[in-house]
C-alpha cells in the first residue's frame, strides 16, 4: 500500500520490520522496487533473497528487471536474463523494454527475431515505445507491421505511429495513419488522471474535459502557474502535439489542459500550501507536463507524486525521482 502510493521510504522500513519468511513479503517490496525504478537497491535486494531458502518466482524477476530498466542499469538487465532457466516471454518483453528505453534498439530487435518464444503485442508496442523515444522510423514501420499482423484494431498502435512520424516532422504520413485510424472507426483512449480531494473524494479530470465545477478555478490557476513558469524560462515542447491543431497558440491552449495538469491545478487550489500531492494517470505522462510538474513542484514548494501507466515520478525541489528516464 504505502508503495502503491508513492511512498518507497515508508514501505522500506515497514519491509526491515516484516518477517520474510515468504516470498509474497519479498514480492511486494520488489514490486515497489520496480515500479520506483530503483534497479541497484532491487539487484542488491535479489542477492539478499537469494541468500535465504525461498525460491524467486516471475513476478521476482519481472519486478527486478522492470527496476532495471527504469533506471538504465540495461548491462545488469542482460545478464540477469542470461542466468535464469527457459525464460517466459514476460521475461523476455522486460529485457527488451531496457534495451529500447536505451536507444539500443539493433539489439533489442535481434532479441525478437532470436528469442524461443514468438513475440507478441506486447513485445512489438514496447520495441515500438523506444523506436519513438528515440525517432527510428524503420524500425518503427516494422514494428508496425508486425503488430497490425498479430491486431490491425489496436487504436494505441495508431496512436503511436501517427506520434512518430508527427515528432520527425513527417505531417503528411502523421495525417495519413490518423485518417487509417478514423476509417477502422478506432478511438483514442483519453488521458485521464485522478487526485483525491482532502474529504477522500476521488476527482477525475479527462484531457480537454471542461465539466468539472471548479474548472474555471482550475483554468485561472493554470493561467497563473504558467505565467510563473514562462518567467522562469519554461518553454512548452509542442514537437509531440497532434497535427489537429495548427496553430501555436492552439497547441499551447491543448497542451494545457493535458489531464495531469488540471487535476494537479485542482489539487494546487483544494490542498493547504505545502501540503504532498498525488495524481494517478491512466497513460505515460507526457514529456510537457513531466517538464512543468517539476517546476510547479519548486515554485510551489510541494513535493508532487504522478503514477502514470508505466511508474512513479516524485517530483521535488524541482527534479524528479525517475532523473527524467522514463
Ligand atoms: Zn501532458
Ligand atoms: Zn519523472
Amino acid at each position: 500500500m504505502y508503495g502503491k502510493c508513492g511512498r518507497l521510504e515508508e514501505a522500506n522500513n515497514l519491509f526491515t520490520r516484516a518477517p520474510k519468511d515468504t516470498l509474497l513479503m519479498w514480492n511486494a517490496m520488489f514490486s515497489v522496487l520496480g515500479v520506483h525504478g530503483k534497479g541497484l537497491q532491487a539487484l542488491n535486494l535479489y542477492n539478499t533473497l537469494k541468500r535465504t531458502n525461498l525460491q524467486p518466482d516471475r513476478f521476482t524477476i519481472m519486478s527486478v528487471l522492470m527496476a532495471c530498466s527504469h533506471s538504465g542499469l540495461v548491462d545488469q538487465a542482460v545478464e540477469f536474463l542470461r542466468k535464469i532457466e527457459s525464460p517466459s516471454i514476460e521475461i523476455y518483453n522486460c529485457v527488451i523494454d531496457a534495451l529500447s528505453r536505451a536507444n539500443r534498439l539493433s539489439e533489442a530487435e535481434k532479441m525478437i527475431i532470436n528469442m524461443p518464444c514468438k513475440p507478441d503485442i506486447i513485445t512489438w508496442t514496447t520495441f515500438l515505445g523506444g523506436c519513438r523515444k528515440h525517432k527510428d522510423i524503420q524500425r518503427a514501420e516494422r514494428a508496425i507491421h508486425e503488430l497490425n499482423t498479430i491486431d490491425d484494431k489496436e487504436s494505441s498502435t495508431y496512436v503511436l505511429m501517427s506520434n512518430i512520424y508527427g515528432e520527425t516532422g513527417n505531417v503528411e504520413q502523421s495525417k495519413q495513419v490518423w485518417q487509417q485510424m478514423k476509417d477502422k472507426k478506432l478511438r483514442k483512449v483519453p488521458g485521464t488522471s485522478f487526485i483525491e480531494d482532502n474529504n477522500g473524494v476521488v476527482h477525475q479530470f479527462i484531457v480537454g474535459d471542461t465539466s468539472h465545477k471548479q474548472y474555471h478555478a482550475i483554468e485561472e490557476r493554470l493561467d497563473t502557474e504558467f505565467e510563473k513558469l514562462r518567467s522562469a524560462g519554461f518553454v512548452h515542447d509542442i514537437s509531440f502535439v497532434s497535427h489537429a491543431y495548427e496553430t501555436y497558440n492552439e497547441k499551447i491552449r491543448h497542451l494545457c489542459r493535458h489531464s495531469e495538469k488540471l487535476a494537479l491545478a485542482f489539487g494546487l487550489i483544494n490542498t493547504p500550501e505545502g501540503s504532498p500531492l498525488l495524481v494517478t494517470k491512466n497513460l505515460r505522462v507526457c514529456p510537457d507536463c513531466h517538464t512543468a510538474t517539476k517546476l510547479i513542484a519548486l515554485l510551489n514548494k510541494r513535493e508532487i507524486t504522478m503514477r502514470d501507466s508505466s511508474r512513479f515520478h516524485i517530483f521535488k525541489d524541482g527534479k524528479c525521482s525517475c532523473g527524467d528516464y522514463w
